[in-house]
């Protein structure tokens, strides 16, 4: 077991062997996990021929954390995020009822884990629904721990509700509220801290990787000093850090508001290259991204705090009750966080080794039956299959 380290500017020491806390995940994580391991342990085999290694640990989270321990989200699991700075998970159930209303938001929430990152290609042969999906290539810098999402909320008809509305009247003036008596009430905290730490790690993605622009997607024309706030921040700190980059057209920041950023994205993706948004927006404008380039079942994503080092990859969609244990769910989804967890642990040989075998398997019709059933030459595998599919084309590949 060795643990990677953070230095104290947030770059990681990663040693030959690092610990991964994993977890399997509800549903179909039961299936995609092991999958996903599999493909990564034969890359990293065949880029540095048994001189590195990932060492699994599991942890346990989510519906089967509950049926073994009686809690969703046990201690130890946290720690061992903390501790090990590097993981990945399945999708997890969603407790019904009160306590946590979302274990990923716990998750994010508790690790601060500020960045939702979420990179959206397309792979030839993969079937989309718009003409030119080769066009859309785009990283999304999701805020993950403020905006609505920070989940202060009161139910209509509470004493919490009326206090608060008493408040609003009585304290703050307001007189807006157009059915106050049958009104729940939510908060929409966004700061600039939280804006600036977002913006920030956007731009320093876009400059370490060659990207030539940031787009700020916003709704400051309506929510002025929330939305209107994150932007004004983002052009300030990409201004105030990043000026020298911006003079010399190294980097573009530019700005969008969200919905007209949700009609251009399908008119004219190529206009856009890093995007930097807040929770809300930025979760709408995950989907319909990954939706353009192949739906769910492809789309990677990583939640990290940059300055901690802490960062846990994910797969995007959820626990797919419909089809869980049927060995049909696409595991691309985490196969590809997967990938990402690679490149940002700097093991780009290895994260290149699944990259093309997954390009190499789509040109030739090779996926699981959601992608497939839509391909021209479309050869459908199993969950497991596809895994072992990948692995043969990883280890045939030419060094
Ligand atoms: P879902 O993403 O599980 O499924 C939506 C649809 O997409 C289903 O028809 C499913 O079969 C299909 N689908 C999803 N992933 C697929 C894949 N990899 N390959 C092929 N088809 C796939 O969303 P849902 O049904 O709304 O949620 C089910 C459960 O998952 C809920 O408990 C929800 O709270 C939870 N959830 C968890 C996460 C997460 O842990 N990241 C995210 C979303 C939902």
């Amino acid at each position: 077991m060795s643990k990677i380290e953070v230095k104290p500017d947030g770059t990681l020491v990663v040693p030959h062997n690092p610990t991964i806390p994993f977890v399997t995940g509800d549903g179909v994580g039961v299936e995609i996990t092991p999958a996903m391991q599999q493909v990564l342990n034969a890359a990293v085999e065949k880029a540095y021929g048994g001189s590195r290694k990932l060492d699994w640990m599991e942890v346990q989270a989510g519906g089967r954390a509950y049926e073994a321990l009686g809690t969703y989200l046990p201690d130890e699991t946290m720690q061992a995020f903390r501790d090990y700075h590097i993981g990945i998970k399945g999708p997890l159930t969603t407790p019904v009822g009160g306590g946590i209303r979302s274990l990923n938001v716990a998750l994010r929430q508790g690790l601060d884990l500020y960045v939702c990152l979420r990179p959206v290609r397309w792979y030839s042969g993969v079937v989309s629904p718009v003409k030119h999906p080769e066009l859309v290539d785009m990283v999304i810098f999701r805020e993950n721990t403020e905006d609505i999402y920070a989940g202060i909320e009161w139910e209509t008809g509470t004493p919490e509700a009326k206090k608060f509305y008493r408040f609003l009247s009585e304290e703050m003036g307001v007189k807006k509220v157009r059915f106050p008596e049958s009104s729940s009430f939510g908060v929409k905290p966004v700061s600039r801290e939280g804006s600036e730490r977002l913006v920030r790690a956007a731009c320093q993605y876009a400059l370490s990787n060659g990207l030539p622009s940031v787009t700020l997607v916003h709704k400051g024309n309506i929510m002025k000093y929330t939305e209107g706030g994150f932007k004004r921040w983002g052009y300030e700190v990409a201004e105030r850090e990043f000026g020298e980059a911006i003079a010399s057209g190294k980097l573009v920041i530019k700005d969008c508001i969200a919905d007209a950023f949700l009609q251009n994205a399908l008119l004219k993706p190529e206009d856009y290259s890093v995007v930097a948004t807040l929770n809300l927006n930025g979760d709408y404008v995950s989907d319909m991204l990954a939706a353009q380039v192949g739906g769910i079942g492809i789309a990677p994503g990583a939640n990290i705090n940059y300055a901690t080092g802490n960062a846990i990859f994910e797969a995007t969609h959820g626990t797919a009750p419909d089809i869980a244990g049927r060995n049909v769910v696409n595991p691309c989804s985490l196969i590809l966080s997967g990938v990402m967890m690679l490149v940002h642990l700097g093991w780009t040989e290895a994260a290149a080794c699944v990259e093309q075998a997954l390009e190499r398997s789509f040109a030739a019709g090779y996926a699981t039956a959601d992608l497939a059933r839509f391909m021209p030459e479309g050869k459908a595998l199993g969950t497991h299959e596809f895994a072992e599919h990948l692995v043969s084309e990883i280890m045939k590949a030419e060094a």
